[in-house]
């Protein structure tokens, strides 16, 4: 399915950072206060709300960058902060794929196993230059990019990205998909 409008029509708030001009309208505005100060939403954002205050990820660890990611969630980083820290070793009880580091062509078959057995509503995040193009890979061996595999929500650059850089991509994600932004799956279809 193809994205109709841009990503700020959705609320995207990175977007309105990147674009200040691009603010909220007075009404827009005005509205979102009411709403804050009322207590007012809908279904839809009640739902978005509550699924990105318990997204779980999937247990699922490729290369060095599974070592930055499995440190989220120590007391330094804490992130149950946003009620993530059970990571799921089954992926029928997962809504979040981080795929922390480089995917070989071997590994191709399970990863898309892995996430085809996960329920919808699911996101993906690509950690790491590895998972995000190859990186330094560049050869017969390495997948050139896991979105080949999976369509990908949030691309987190680094080689290996700190665990800041990787709770930044979450907040991203959650960013969007309380802005009501569809998952991957339902945008984009895999790389060819
Ligand atoms: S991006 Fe760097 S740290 Fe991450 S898997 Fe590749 S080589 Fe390892």
């Amino acid at each position: 399915m193809a994205l109709d409008h841009p990503l700020r029509d959705y609320g995207l708030k990175s977007e309105r950072l990147l674009w200040p001009e691009k603010a909220p309208g007075a009404f827009e505005t005005e509205v979102a206060e009411l709403e804050t100060k009322v207590g007012l939403t809908t279904l839809q954002k009640a739902v978005a709300w509550s699924q990105t205050k318990s997204m779980w990820p999937d247990t699922f660890g490729l290369a060095c960058c599974a070592i930055e990611m499995m440190s989220i969630v120590s007391s330094r980083y804490d992130i149950a902060r946003f009620g993530m820290e059970a990571f799921r070793s089954s992926p029928r009880q997962a809504d979040l794929l981080i795929v922390s580091g480089r995917v070989s062509h071997k590994m191709a078959a399970p990863l898309r196993q892995i996430y085809d057995q996960m329920l919808e509503p699911k996101w993906v995040i690509a950690m790491g230059a590895c998972a995000s193009s190859g990186g330094m890979f560049n050869n017969y061996a390495i997948v050139q990019s896991v979105d080949k595999v999976v369509p990908v929500d949030v691309y987190v650059p680094g080689c290996p990205p700190r665990p800041e850089q990787l709770i930044e991509g979450i907040v991203r994600l959650h960013e969007a998909v309380q802005a009501g932004v569809p998952p991957a799956y339902e945008l984009r279809s895999v790389a060819s």
